[in-house]
């Protein structure tokens, strides 16, 4: 599945992993990282297309797999080198020893995470995959939606699920990728709507047809139409691709073995064969196609990017001053340091017992706050206190303090 250019790799590279080490240096807690989002009702072949994208087996099966956010990261090695892979969440790290492990790390994660069971968390997975046969793209897996709850899970577990879509897709820096089996009317899918309600001109919506060879007999042509944009127009168009079908899976078909069989389908197919000749079709197309625009949607935020990191760095930088300089890192330096700092304490502790002005910390000015809280008994007392002539009045107090 090399279907990416060597030549792309100087330019491709450098933008991802700079985007993937904001994200690993935690920068997604205050600003929003260029990033694809992967979205789609349950069942709708999601976990198909980013398995033969990535080429290891995700977890599937029927109900709710995807529990938690998984971010997929796949960095492209050259020709020859090992397989790697790791899983991080929260504070665990762990390498993958064999690529068959990660659908059994996935599930245990999300155990971790979600609970046993079949709830959902906002927690997020992150799966780093390094091969020769990956495309340079960091893609984000999300639940799929559903519209009714499966035992034990909480009735609102339809909108929990598009909370967490929302959460992703509403930022400008998210390119939504909708999944939509071929079989189905486009425009009725929840996924489309959601992508629409947060992106009304398709600007950053691709739209992914799926399970081609599903489609009744007959209605070919309109499938075409759809690819070609002429039902619903996004801005970034459609790709058409065939993954495994659930009796290729149950008779092991490999990853490798349904890239040909989808080519193959593409080639003979009456109807699609068209949408393959013309770089609408297929997986190997697909990467290329969402690798590139990966990479120029990230070259255009990066401007906005940088001014968003240079303000949140000053407004820190000047929360950093207010705390004044730290420990000097000489050891003699940082004697004197420390004898500094007691003598301040010890001064101020000595001033407050007699009510002197103390010399550091602008809140501890007992001076200007007591002669508030005075003032304030001053009139609670001219108001109160007319009846009891033994008491002093406030007015007294305040001129003494004064
Ligand atoms: P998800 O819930 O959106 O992640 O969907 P899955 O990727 O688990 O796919 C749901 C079912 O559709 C599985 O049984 C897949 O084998 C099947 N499927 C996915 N893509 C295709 C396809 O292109 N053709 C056929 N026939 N089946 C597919
Ligand atoms: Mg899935």
């Amino acid at each position: 599945m090399n279907t990416l250019n060597q030549q792309y790799e100087e330019k491709v590279r450098p933008c991802i992993d700079l985007i993937d080490s904001l994200r690993s240096l935690g920068v997604e807690k205050d600003l929003a990282l260029p990033a694809i989002a992967v979205i789609g009702d349950q069942s709708s072949g999601k976990s198909s297309v980013l398995e033969a994208l990535s080429g290891v087996a995700l977890p599937r099966g029927s109900g709710i797999v995807t529990r938690c956010p998984l971010e997929l990261k796949m960095k492209r090695r050259r020709e020859g080198e090992e397989w790697y892979g790791k899983i991080s969440y929260q504070d665990h790290e762990e390498e993958i020893e064999d690529p068959a492990d990660v659908d059994r790390m996935i599930r245990e994660a999300q155990v971790k995470l979600a609970g046993v069971g079949v709830g959902i968390s906002d927690d997020l997975i992150s799966l780093e995959i390094a091969s020769p046969n990956v495309p340079d793209l960091t893609l984000i897996d999300l639940p799929g939606i559903t519209r009714v709850a499966v035992k034990g899970q909480p009735e609102n577990i339809g909108e929990q699920i598009k909370r967490l879509i929302q959460k992703f897709i509403t930022k400008q820096e998210t390119i939504s990728l909708v999944v939509v089996p071929s079989n189905v009317d486009i425009a009725t899918t929840e996924a489309l709507k959601m992508a629409q309600e947060v992106d009304p001109n398709g600007d950053r919506t691709l739209g992914i047809l799926t399970k081609p060879d599903l489609v009744d007999k007959g209605t070919e042509e309109s499938v075409v139409e759809i690819v070609h944009n002429e039902v619903i127009h996004l801005k970034k168009g459609y790709m058409i691709v065939r993954c495994r079908g659930q009796k290729e899976i149950t008779e092991r078909v490999s990853l490798t073995e349904a890239t040909e069989r989808e080519k193959a389908f593409f080639n003979d197919h009456l109807h699609f064969n068209t949408l393959y000749n013309d770089g609408h079709a297929g997986i190997p197309k697909l990467a290329e196609k969402l690798t590139l625009e990966l990479v120029l949607h990230i070259e255009r935020s990066l401007p906005r990017l940088e001014e968003q990191i240079e303000e949140k760095l000053a407004q820190t930088q000047a929360e950093l001053d207010r705390y004044g300089c730290g420990p000097p890192a000489d050891a003699a330096e940082r004697v004197f340091f420390l004898i500094d700092k007691v003598t301040a304490f010890t001064h101020d502790a000595i001033s407050l017992t007699t009510g002197e002005e103390l010399k550091c910390g602008d809140k501890f000015n007992v001076f200007s706050i007591l002669r508030k809280e005075f003032g304030k008994w001053n009139a609670q007392l001219d108001h109160s206190g007319h009846n009891s002539a033994c008491v002093l009045s406030g007015q007294d107090l305040q001129q003494q303090l004064e």
